[in-house]
């Protein structure tokens, strides 16, 4: 069996969500907008997905909006927003860690004359959320912030940030990224202090091609995709019935031990940086309190890539950089200070609370390995 430790890129479907898609396939296909009964059980079975995603948010249905993943919800979240606050206030501020999709994004912004303003982490490694209140202003329509970052597993100041925000500029709205967060750390949209929540299904053992969109109650978002004004006209098109099943079923499968699964993979996490301090020069690149499902490491200044492909020769998965950018470096880790040799032998080992010892025993001996085995 594979040895898969590439869980921040996807997750394994768990067996009710492929339950739920397949029954959302098969037997209830229906198009939720027709207006018969076929139409009916799939508007059903919708209407469940969001019931069970907004109740793990400590939010109502009416809160959330179906997309295709949270690329979409990102850029929903983005465009939408800085479209109904934006005309007279062009100052968005993100942090310099954010995902490609926030990133981009805003940089497409940038192009149509909004003033995007990057905090990047201080010289220890860490965002503040002075530095992002300090660069709020009475121009600023949008502040967004991630809750884990992709990459090295860090715990943003999300709460901090946003409340300081809030209580000094109530009119701003405030997004979340909380895609690497959501199932792994409680995540709870009003404690957040979150106006926008992007989240993905496929992180969490659901199907790719599901995402969703929290809005909070009375925040304005302008559609992006327009047309038959399904999800209350923020998201047209056709729902995806099975992927939006599935989400919903693999957010009811984690729900009840987030705290449980947590610990799980801390124990997890620990004894893999104990195998790993019996390897000479492998550095740890994630901080020490960071989400416990991702550790970023380097690896003696052998090529991400080259590792990559000598552990994947022994059936074992793990990334460099992250997976959306094909491997290729987002400038994300220079941000948090590893540059040079360091960064571009950057592995990323990402688990679940059903990763195992051994499979942690297969990596780090396969990693033992391959530095000796590898040149350069
Ligand atoms: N945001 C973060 C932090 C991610 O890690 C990812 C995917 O890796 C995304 C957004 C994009 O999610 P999706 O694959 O659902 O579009």
């Amino acid at each position: 069996m594979p040895v898969y430790l590439d869980n921040a890129a996807t997750t394994r479907p768990c067996a009710q969500a492929v339950a739920a898609a397949v029954d959302a396939m098969t037997v209830n296909f229906g198009n939720p907008s027709s207006l018969h009964r076929a139409g009916l059980d799939a508007q059903l079975i919708v209407d469940k997905s969001r019931k069970i995603i907004a109740d793990s948010l400590g939010a109502a249905p009416d809160n959330i909006i179906f997309t295709s993943g949270a690329t979409e919800s990102n850029n929903l979240a983005l465009r939408g927003a800085s479209a109904a606050y934006g005309r007279k206030r062009r100052k968005i501020i993100i942090s310099a860690v954010e995902h490609a999709s926030v990133e981009e994004t805003v940089a497409a912004l940038e192009k149509n004359c909004f003033e995007i303003m990057r905090i990047s982490p201080r010289s220890d490694g860490r965002i503040y959320s002075e530095d992002f209140l300090g660069s709020c202003d009475e121009n600023t329509c949008l502040v967004s912030m991630m809750l884990v970052n992709n990459e090295t597993g860090y715990i943003l100041p999300v709460k901090e940030t946003f409340t300081a925000v809030k209580r000094r500029f109530p009119e701003i709205v405030t997004h979340c990224d909380c895609v690497q967060g959501y199932m792994k750390l409680p995540v709870r949209a009003n404690s957040l202090g979150a106006d926008l929540i992007s989240l993905s299904g496929h992180k969490i053992h659901g199907v790719k091609g599901a995402g969703a969109l929290y809005i909070k109650k009375g925040i304005r978002v302008l559609p992006v995709v327009t047309g038959g004004k399904q999800e209350k006209g923020i998201r047209s098109g056709t729902e995806s019935v099975p992927m939006i099943a599935a989400f919903g079923a693999a957010a009811e499968a984690l729900t009840d031990d987030i705290g449980q699964r947590f610990e799980r993979a801390n124990e997890l996490k620990k004894y893999l940086l104990g195998k790993l301090s019996d390897i000479e020069n492998v550095a740890v690149n994630s901080p020490e309190d960071c989400s416990p499902y991702i550790i970023n490491i380097s690896a003696a200044g052998k090529r991400s890539e080259i590792m990559l492909h000598f552990l994947e020769s022994k059936e074992i998965y793990v990334s460099s950089g992250s997976a959306c950018s094909k491997g290729a470096q987002s400038g994300v880790l220079e941000q948090f200070g590893i540059r040079g040799k360091r960064a571009d032998s950057a592995l990323r080992i990402s688990i679940t609370a059903e990763t195992t010892e051994t499979e942690l025993d297969l990596f780090a001996s396969a990693l033992r390995e391959g530095l000796e085995k590898i040149r350069g």
